[in-house]
């Protein structure tokens, strides 16, 4: 019996050992922090063996392959380790893609891979297909590949799930954008993380497609430079097309075979020219899957968005607030801030990764009246934008934050939460950061 070791007692790697059980392999699961009662639980029932809080290596180094949880660094010692007695250490996309036949649209990018995620899943199942969702986005696509049976999947895929596959082949792949993100896990060098990203189309051939953002200069001058095997379906919301999405007229427009009216941009319920980018692409895919036009329109304009993302919370007092917490680097944050339609008080701060806040400059000299940091240190957006706004106040929780930002505010205008930074200094999650923040709302 070959024997499978997973790292990582999280989502991808209980639903790994899951299914690396159900195809006969003798499971070991390892986990070095502690592993959640929930998924103890699924471990115990399913007669998986597992060790929390420590990693016992002569177990580990009997593999015959491991599943890495995409959480762990590769240049951890014991990783290193693994790969120098030259035992396989793969992703969950990678062990998963094995043991279904379904066709796949993978999603990565730097941001909007959840929102195009949701929404390319929306249009295809509304559409009838039997398809399922997966990557970093509910049940892992492991534990559905083990105990599901469908034709299609749609896959969020982040740069450390790439970093782990071999043979993964998405029929249709799409890159929303690049921008410097998670920079520590890729030696500082912007370059490493672009070919992490572009790992999603290495094993296409020519009958697969890259969808990809054709503003992008990162993903242009990437495809330019670089051999790719799939068809290339771009979109643009600044320039018309020969070939792919763009927009005519308030509408968007896709040239395939030939022209074709999709929608008004103005019906897509999400907001923002970086959604109508993300709608773009959950158009190329599903056309690409031969949903109806007319179904892909009516999808798209019910399509709420998720939570956390530029997510509505309500109207007091004629002012209006906004949780966008999962904005989590400035590229995020210049979207928002961008479709802001009134005057702004902006909420921002937490942990920065390296964040360049001049890059937001014009947008707030244009549209933020006022600053309330939300973080422990907030020097940086003081030093940025003190003379630029009015006020900057500092707060270290979200009900004192909204507490500030509501004396502040009048008729007319928004608080916007869109951080620009990962929240960990005074929150759990990012999703924590937002649920504190629509909780402080809604008792105003
Ligand atoms: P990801 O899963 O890649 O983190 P999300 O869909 O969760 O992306 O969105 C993360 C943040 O980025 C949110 O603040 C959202 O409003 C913003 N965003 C969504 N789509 C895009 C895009 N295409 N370009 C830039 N920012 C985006």
């Amino acid at each position: 019996m070959k024997k499978l070791v997973v790292l990582g007692g999280g989502e991808s790697g209980v639903g790994t050992a899951i299914l690396g059980k159900q195809k006969g392999y003798d499971v070991f699961v390892s986990d070095k922090g502690s592993i959640k009662e929930k998924y103890k639980k699924v471990l115990l029932n399913n007669n998986i063996i597992f060790e929390e809080n420590q990693h016992t290596e002569s177990e580990i180094f009997k593999a015959d392959l491991v599943m890495k949880s995409p959480g762990i660094p590769d240049k951890v010692k014991l990783i290193q380790d693994l790969i120098s007695k030259n035992i396989k250490v793969v992703s969950e996309i990678e062990f998963a893609a094995k043991y279904t036949e379904a066709t796949i649209v993978g999603i990565t990018g730097s941001n909007g891979k959840t929102t195009t995620t949701m929404l390319t899943h929306h249009v295809l199942k509304r559409a009838g297909l039997n398809i399922g969702v997966g990557g970093n986005i509910g049940d892992s696509f492991a534990q559905q590949v083990a105990e599901q049976s469908y034709d299609e999947y749609v896959l969020e895929l982040s740069s450390f799930q790439l970093d782990g596959i071999e043979e993964f082949h998405p029929h249709i792949a799409i890159i929303t954008n690049i921008t410097p993100d998670h920079l520590d896990r890729y030696e500082y060098v912007f370059e490493n993380y672009i070919a992490s990203k572009f790992r999603i189309t290495k094993n296409q051939n020519k009958d697969d497609f890259l969808i990809y953002d054709a503003d992008d200069e990162v993903l242009c001058d990437w495809i330019k430079k670089n051999t790719i095997k799939a068809k290339l379906i771009p979109f643009s919301v600044e320039k018309e097309l020969e070939y792919g999405a763009f927009l005519q007229k308030g509408k968007i427009i896709t040239r395939l075979n030939r022209q074709e009216d999709i929608m008004e941009v103005s019906k897509l319920k999400i907001q923002g020219k970086h959604n109508t980018k993300n709608a773009m692409a959950a158009i190329m895919a599903s056309k690409l899957l031969k949903v109806r036009n007319q179904d892909i329109a009516e999808s798209l304009e019910d399509f709420e968005g998720a939570e956390h993302r530029l997510e509505k919370v309500a109207k007091i007092h004629g002012v209006k607030y906004i949780n966008d917490s999962k904005a989590t680097n400035i590229n995020a944050t210049f979207y928002a801030l961008e479709c802001m339609e009134t005057p702004t008080v902006w909420i921002v701060g937490g942990v920065d990764k390296g964040n360049d806040y001049t890059e937001l400059m014009s947008l707030v000299r244009e549209k933020v009246k006022s600053i309330v940091c939300l973080g422990l240190d907030n020097q940086k957006i003081k030093e940025t934008f003190g003379n630029v706004v009015d006020i900057i106040v500092e707060t270290a929780g979200a009900e004192e934050a909204v507490k500030v930002a509501q004396k502040i505010a009048q008729k007319g205008d928004t608080v916007l939460l869109s951080p620009a930074c990962a929240s960990f200094d005074l929150f759990e999650s990012y999703e924590d950061r937002g649920d504190k923040f629509k909780e402080a709302v809604r008792s105003i």
